[in-house]
């Protein structure tokens, strides 16, 4: 069972506030809050595998945290990289970046199609899907037309999502521009875009299936013993913070139930996972579709890492304990 990989990133403060009882502390790989005139609050203390402080880059992030992932999968090694916090903290910033500083996705899909060209020896079939769970509800993201999606298990398949939209691809710009068309139906008809992409956790996948060129004089894929098949997903989840601060009624509670209750799933997922001396005991994917859907590419031979990301605000103190305590679990 490989390591899974937690770490946590901090974003610059949006505002600066005008009392500060607390803030952050980052050293190296420990995060710790302070009192204003700076003395540790003892307990509130954590160390990660890494740290991003609030002037790290995404490319840092890449080199740190997800490279390895990426190019593992193009290996045939499956991988999944999560980000995970609260609405605003900065986690699709990290996955998706800016125009300045591209994030994890777009990174990730550069680096595959160089290392496939630098792979002189295999031939390369590249499928990418792009869905978001939202209330339990699997929405396909190529495909407006392809809504409420159900999970399947089969012989021949394993676990996948029926009806999914898979896109044959053959380079980055292609893939890059399917993310932008995404991005377009996954605000269909929502007037404010931030509230349902804070309520939806969104799963890009690529699936990389190669084989070698010469072990096997056939063209067709499937008949070679060689042939290497991984999915990698780059998660962006939905928002963390508990509904009851917000006051929410009607469709926002419910949302709420839904992420509260998955993203809990989740953690204990993967809190079972990272905990060796659990490693025979049951571990709950089934109890969530997100879980279920990332099943190949959580525990075993994959490879997993969590960007957990906080925002530094003294008004978010208590969401920041919340998200360093799923991080810890993670650990
Ligand atoms: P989330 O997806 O967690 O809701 P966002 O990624 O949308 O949060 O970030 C909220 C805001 O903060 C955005 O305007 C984003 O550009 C900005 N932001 C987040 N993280 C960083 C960072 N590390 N550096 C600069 N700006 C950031
Ligand atoms: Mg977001």
């Amino acid at each position: 069972m490989e390591k899974i990989c937690v770490a946590v990133r901090v974003r610059p403060p949006v505002f600066q506030e005008s009392f500060n009882g607390t803030f952050w502390k980052v050293e190296e790989n420990r995060i710790s809050l302070h009192k204003a005139h700076g003395t540790p609050i003892s307990g509130l203390s954590y160390t990660f595998d890494h740290i991003f402080d609030d002037s790290s880059t995404n490319g840092s992030v890449y080199e740190l945290l997800t490279k390895d992932i990426i190019h593992a999968a193009v290996e045939g090694f499956n991988g999944t990289a999560f980000a995970y916090g609260q609405t605003s903290s900065g986690k699709t910033f990290t996955m998706n970046g800016s125009e300045t500083d591209p994030g994890i996705i777009p990174r990730a899909v550069k680096d595959i199609f160089g290392k496939m060209q630098m792979t002189c020896d295999r031939e390369f079939l590249i499928r990418v899907s792009y869905m978001e769970i939202y209330n339990e509800e699997i929405n396909d993201l190529l495909a407006v037309e392809n809504q409420k999606l159900q999970i399947h298990e089969s012989l021949e398949r394993g676990i996948f999502v029926a009806g999914l939209r898979e896109e044959i691809v053959s380079s980055a710009e292609q893939v890059l521009k399917l993310i932008e068309a995404g991005e377009v139906n996954r605000h269909f008809g929502e007037t404010n875009m931030n509230v349902r992409s804070s309520r939806s956790h969104t799963i890009f996948r690529m699936v990389i299936e190669s084989k070698g060129k010469d072990s096997n004089s056939s063209s067709d894929f499937s008949t070679s013993d060689a042939v290497r098949v991984s999915v990698l997903n780059l998660v962006d989840l939905a928002g963390s913070e508990r509904i009851a601060k917000t006051g929410a009624g009607g469709v926002r509670l419910k949302e709420g139930k839904h992420i509260n209750k998955s993203l809990m799933i989740l953690g204990n997922v993967i809190n079972k996972l990272s905990d060796g001396s659990k490693q025979r005991a049951h571990i709950p994917y089934r109890d969530s579709k997100l879980t279920r859907i990332l099943q190949p590419a959580l525990g075993g031979n994959a490879k997993t890492s969590i960007i957990c990301t906080l925002a530094p605000e003294e008004i978010h103190i208590e969401e920041t304990k919340g998200t360093l305590h799923f991080a810890s679990r993670a650990k």
